[in-house]
């Protein structure tokens, strides 16, 4: 069981449940729920741009009163929110703001996204959080999956990790009108889950496993939803070859790591898109999932089965893809990788 006793775990549960139920909370006065007529256009970011910003700042704030002296690499700057066409946006990011931090003003978020954020350029410190405020953007704005994601790297691996799905159950289950899920995962200790609502005691957790399938034609396979993320005919490919019979299923976000860990998936391709060949994995989109994924004992690589190097700074710019498995699928699904020229 994860030490529910160690600042840096208290911090994270604390940091990712409270930063996931606002964003919920945002997606559901700010987005239209399916079916009901549109209150902006399709085109319109607006509810995931003030949706990441409160969610960067609250776990700002709440890192420079946990951990001061750590940094804290994240997607988001506040450089665009404080230029005059974003002036509404940041009215919003406040007055969201508020409801979990009644000090909360225009100076004082703008200070809470920027917090800790290393120079650019320089490399990675010995020990440092990163944060995806809103992993899966397209995922909120369809209402389908998407997640917070924290974790903890020091010396090049990762400690902790968390994700924050709300629209996820019991660590796994799609479920758009539950209570979500927390999935938490510390090195050495394993993969646990709770409801958002939950955690504050262990018997509020349960362990996550990976699936025991040893047969590529049952293997269930997780893909990004979004094809531009990845490359669908490569898919199909690869299907092929292993003989895979089941359709893949497409989630965005790290949730997939939730389902993949919790035996309910068993292979996960990031495969490059061939619009961006050249494309690295951002170190927010993987750090969490990868740690969630390994404790409850399944295997991350890239395509060509290098380890996950998070010492390189925002990118994994040692790496090239993904390949998640439950372990027991990793060295076959890696040679039709080869095979098909996607390593
Ligand atoms: P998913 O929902 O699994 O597709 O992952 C969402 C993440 O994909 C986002 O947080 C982006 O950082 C990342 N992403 C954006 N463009 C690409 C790309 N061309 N290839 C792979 N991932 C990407
Ligand atoms: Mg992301």
């Amino acid at each position: 069981m994860i030490n529910l006793s160690q600042p840096e775990i208290q911090f994270t549960l604390q940091a990712v449940r409270q930063a996931s139920l606002l964003v919920s909370q945002i997606q559901a006065e700010l987005v239209s729920p399916a079916g009901t007529p549109p209150a902006l256009t399709k085109n319109d970011r607006s509810p995931v741009t003030v949706a990441d910003f409160a969610s960067q700042a609250l776990v700002g704030e709440l890192l420079s009163r946990a951990f001061p002296a750590d940094p804290l690499v994240a997607e988001e700057d506040s450089s665009t929110l404080q230029t005059p066409e974003e002036a509404s946006t940041l009215k919003q990011v406040v007055h969201f703001l508020q409801r979990a931090l009644p000090q909360a003003d225009a100076e004082a978020v703008c200070r809470w996204i920027d917090h800790a954020r290393p120079p650019a350029g320089d490399s990675a410190p010995k020990r440092f959080w990163t944060l995806d405020p809103i992993d899966g953007t397209k995922g909120f704005l369809r209402g389908d999956q998407y997640a917070v994601a924290l974790a903890l790297v020091e010396d090049g691996q990762v400690q902790i990790g968390a994700l924050g799905c709300p629209e996820l159950s019991d660590g796994y289950r799609p479920d758009l009108s539950g209570p979500g899920s927390l999935v938490i995962a510390q090195r050495g200790r394993g993969t646990w889950a709770a409801s958002l609502a939950d955690g504050s005691s262990a018997a509020q957790f349960h362990s996550l496993q990976v699936s025991g399938c040893q047969d590529p034609a049952a293997a269930r396979l997780l893909r990004s939803f979004e094809s531009g993320h990845t490359n669908a005919d490569q898919i199909g490919d690869f299907s092929r070859l292993l003989g895979v019979q089941v359709d893949p299923v497409r989630m965005d976000s790290q949730a997939k790591y939730g389902v993949l860990a919790a035996g309910h998936g068993d292979l996960l391709l990031r495969l490059l898109s061939p619009s961006k060949p050249n494309y690295r994995e951002k170190i927010w989109d993987q750090a969490a999932g990868s740690i969630i994924l390994q404790e409850a004992g399944g295997q991350i690589t890239d395509l060509s089965g290098k380890a996950l190097d998070f010492s390189t700074g925002r990118e994994l710019a040692n790496n090239r893809g993904i390949l998640a498995s439950n372990g027991l699928l990793h060295q076959e699904a890696l040679k039709a990788l080869r095979s098909i020229g996607a390593a």
